[in-house]
C-alpha cells in the first residue's frame, strides 16, 4: 500500500522548515492523513480531537463538504486567472459579502494572499493617504500598543510586540514605529478611564507624525492572548477622530465569529477607517486575505499623485479561494453562530477554571470560542506536544500559554476531551 511507505517523514524533517523551527533541531512534526469534522487522523493512526483549528482558521471543521463543493464547482470553470485587467465573479460576490457584513461603511477592498500581506496593504494604505491628504512626508508612523501580533512581514513586524514579539533579531531594519502600553484593563474588567491616559497623551503630543493607529480589537492574539477592555477600543476610536489619524483594525484572528461577535470591532459599537480580515475567511481551506477600506481612506488615496494604489500580488483574488470564502461565509451566516459560540464558551469557562487550583496555572480566561490557560513557565514544546497528542488531543501551547480556539463544530464530547486532556498534562507539571 502507498501508505506503507513514511519514508517522507524523515525526508521531512531533515529538509522541511516548520514555522519558529531550528531546521537542525527541529521539534517533532506529527504526520497527518487525513482530517475531518473536528479530528486530524495521524499516520500512525491516533485520531486528535483539534483544539487549534489550525491557528484560528478551520471554523468549519476539515473536509467540509459544502466547501469541498464549491471548490470543485469553480475549478471546473478555471483555477486562476490574472486580476490585472481581468476580473471575475467569484471576487465580485466575495468582496459583496465582506461589504455587507463588516462594521460600518467599509466599501472598498483589496483582496490579497495571506494576513501578513493584508497587513501591508493596510499600511500603505494609510502611508499613501497621508501623503495625498496632508502632503506631508512625515505623517507617515503608525501608533500600536504593545503586546500585539500582526504577521511575519517586515512592515507587519514593525509593530508587533517589541521585546516579545519573535522579530527582535531583525530591530536594526524595521521601521521605528510608536508603541504604548496595552490597556490593563481585562476585558471583563471595570473600566478606568486612566488605563487610556498614555495613549491619548502619545497621540495628541506626535499626531503630525502618525498616520495610523494599528492593534487587534478585544483579542490580542499570538502576542499573549489577551483580552482588553472594549471601552478602551471606543476612546481610541474616538481619539483617532480628534487627531486626525487613521485607525487600522487586525481581525485577521477574531474576524467570522470567534469572540462571539461576528467582528471583534461590534464589541466596542466602533468601525475601523483600514479592516484586515485573512485566516478563517476561506474556512481554513486556503491563503486568502482582504484588506478593506472606508469612502475617505480610498477617495484619499486616489486624490493624491498618481492616485494608484501601488500593490498586486500575482495570486490577487484567486477564483479557488474567492469561491471557497464565499461559501464559508454563507455557512457561517445561515448556522445559529453565535448559540454556537456561547455554548463553547460556556464548555470551556466552566472546564478551565477549575484549573485554577493547579500550583503551574497562573490563570485561566475564555472568549467566545477561545480558551487559554495561562501558566507561571513556559512549557517544554518537545515534550508537550508528545503529552497532548497522548491524550488524543491536538494542542500546541506556546510560551506560558496552553489555548484553544477549536472549529465551532466541536461537540460536547470532543469539548470535554479538549478539556480532561489539558487538565490532566497541566496538572503533571504541578
Ligand atoms: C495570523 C495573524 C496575522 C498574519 O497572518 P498570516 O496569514 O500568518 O500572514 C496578522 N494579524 C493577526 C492578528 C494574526 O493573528
Amino acid at each position: 500500500m502507498a501508505n506503507a511507505d513514511l519514508s517522507w517523514i524523515d525526508y521531512d524533517s531533515q529538509h522541511v522548515w516548520h514555522p519558529y523551527t531550528n531546521i537542525k533541531n527541529p521539534t517533532p512534526a506529527f504526520p497527518v492523513k487525513n482530517a475531518s469534522g473536528c479530528t486530524i487522523e495521524l499516520q500512525t493512526g491516533e485520531v486528535l480531537v483539534d483544539g487549534m483549528a489550525s491557528w484560528w482558521s478551520a471554523i468549519h471543521g476539515y473536509n467540509h463538504p459544502r466547501l469541498n463543493e464549491a471548490i470543485k464547482i469553480q475549478l471546473e470553470s478555471m483555477a486562476h486567472v490574472m486580476f490585472g485587467g481581468l476580473t471575475h465573479r467569484p471576487a465580485t460576490e466575495l468582496v459583496q459579502k465582506l461589504i455587507e457584513l463588516t462594521p460600518g461603511c467599509l466599501d472598498h477592498v483589496f483582496l490579497s494572499d495571506s494576513g501578513s500581506v493584508a497587513v501591508e496593504v493596510a499600511l500603505k494604505m494609510a502611508m499613501q493617504y497621508s501623503s495625498s491628504v496632508y502632503k506631508s512626508s512625515v505623517k507617515q508612523k503608525i501608533l500600536t500598543i504593545r503586546g500585539g501580533y500582526h504577521g511575519d512581514t517586515f512592515g507587519a513586524m514593525s509593530v508587533c510586540d517589541p521585546i516579545t514579539g519573535m522579530h527582535s533579531l531583525f530591530t536594526s531594519v524595521l521601521p521605528r514605529q510608536i508603541f504604548v502600553d496595552r490597556p490593563k484593563t481585562k476585558f471583563d474588567g471595570i473600566w478606568d478611564e486612566s488605563d487610556f491616559e498614555q495613549f491619548e497623551t502619545v497621540l495628541s503630543k506626535r499626531r503630525r507624525e502618525i498616520c495610523a493607529v494599528i492593534l487587534e480589537p478585544i483579542v490580542q492574539g499570538a502576542g499573549g492572548m489577551y483580552f482588553y477592555h472594549p471601552t478602551y477600543l471606543k476612546r481610541v476610536r474616538e481619539a483617532c477622530d480628534r487627531n486626525d489619524v487613521l485607525l487600522i483594525a487586525d481581525e485577521i484572528a477574531t474576524g467570522f465569529g470567534r469572540t462571539g461577535k461576528l467582528f471583534a470591532c461590534e464589541h466596542a459599537d466602533i468601525a475601523p477607517d483600514i479592516l484586515c480580515v485573512g485566516k478563517s475567511l476561506t474556512g481554513g481551506y486556503m491563503s486568502l486575505a482582504a484588506t478593506l477600506c472606508n469612502e475617505r481612506v480610498a477617495s484619499g488615496i486616489s486624490s493624491g499623485d498618481p492616485g494608484l494604489f501601488m500593490h498586486g500580488p500575482t495570486f490577487m483574488g484567486n477564483p479557488l479561494a474567492c469561491a471557497c470564502a464565499k461559501a464559508s461565509i454563507d455557512l457561517l451566516i445561515a448556522s445559529d453562530w453565535q448559540k454556537n459560540v456561547l455554548r463553547i464558551e460556556n464548555h470551556l469557562s466552566s472546564g478551565l477554571e477549575i484549573m485554577n487550583q493547579l500550583k503551574s496555572v497562573k490563570s485561566t480566561r475564555v472568549l467566545g470560542a477561545i480558551g487559554v490557560v495561562e501558566l507561571h513557565q513556559p512549557v517544554d514544546m518537545h515534550l508537550i506536544g508528545a503529552e497532548f497528542v497522548k491524550q488524543g488531543i491536538w494542542v500546541r501551547p506556546f510560551g506560558t500559554l496552553v489555548y484553544v480556539m477549536p472549529p465551532f463544530c466541536i461537540n460536547n464530547a470532543e469539548l470535554q476531551s479538549l478539556v480532561n486532556g489539558i487538565g490532566l498534562v497541566v496538572s503533571e507539571l504541578d
